[in-house]
C-alpha cells in the first residue's frame, strides 16, 4: 500500500513538549498548494508506554476538543513517563465547521476505517490513524459526545474483542476512567 500523504511537523520519538500539525495537502479552487493542518501535541519523556488522545472524531462534539486542547496546554514533560499524544480535533475540516461530517467530502470519520491513502480527505486521515498512529499507541482514547442530537451521560465503552487478554486490559482501563 502506498505511503500516507500526511506528514507531522513534529517528532514523535523527541522527548519534550510539542505542538504542530499533522499536514494533509489538499489542492481546492481557493488554494492550489493547500493543506489540511490538523494540530497536534506530543509530550514525552523517556521510556515508557504511549497514550493516544483523540477527540473531534465528529466534528460537532466539542467535550473532547475542548478537554483535549486544555490538555495539550498544560501538559508538560515532567508530568510523564513516556508519551502522549493529543490529538484533539482529528476530524479538523468538520470541527471548522462544527458539523459531523466533514465539509470537504462528507465523510463521517468514524465510519471510514481503515481508510486509503489515495481516498478521500476522511479517508486519508483515517488511513493516517490506522496506520500510523494507532501501532504507536499503547492505550488509545477517544473521546465522543451527543454533538448536536444526541444527549451523552457521562461513560466510558470498550469492544468486545477476539482477544480475551487485551480486552481484560480495556475492561480495567475502562474502569479506571472512574465514569458515573
Ligand atoms: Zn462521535
Amino acid at each position: 500500500m502506498r505511503a500516507s500523504p500526511i506528514t507531522p511537523t513534529v517528532d514523535f520519538d523527541a522527548d519534550g513538549e510539542q505542538h504542530g500539525f499533522l499536514k494533509l495537502p489538499y489542492s481546492r479552487d481557493d488554494s492550489a498548494w493547500g493543506a489540511v493542518m490538523i494540530p497536534v501535541a506530543v509530550v514525552k519523556r523517556g521510556e515508557g508506554p504511549t497514550v493516544l488522545l483523540t477527540g473531534g472524531n465528529h466534528g460537532d462534539e466539542y467535550e473532547g476538543p475542548v478537554a483535549l486542547s486544555k490538555l495539550a496546554g498544560e501538559l508538560r514533560a515532567h508530568d510523564v513517563r513516556g508519551r502522549v499524544i493529543i490529538i484533539p480535533f482529528m476530524n479538523y475540516p468538520a470541527f471548522q465547521t462544527g458539523t459531523r461530517t466533514s465539509p470537504i467530502d462528507a465523510g463521517n470519520l468514524n465510519r471510514s476505517f481503515p481508510g486509503r491513502p489515495d481516498g478521500t480527505v476522511t479517508e486519508k486521515i483515517a488511513d493516517y490513524f490506522q496506520r500510523y498512529l494507532l501501532p504507536l499507541a499503547d492505550y488509545v482514547l477517544d473521546i465522543h459526545a451527543g454533538g448536536r442530537t444526541l444527549d451523552f451521560v457521562p461513560f466510558a465503552a470498550i469492544h468486545v474483542l477476539d482477544d480475551k487478554a487485551q480486552q481484560a486490559r480495556c475492561e480495567a482501563a475502562m474502569r479506571a476512567f472512574c465514569a458515573p
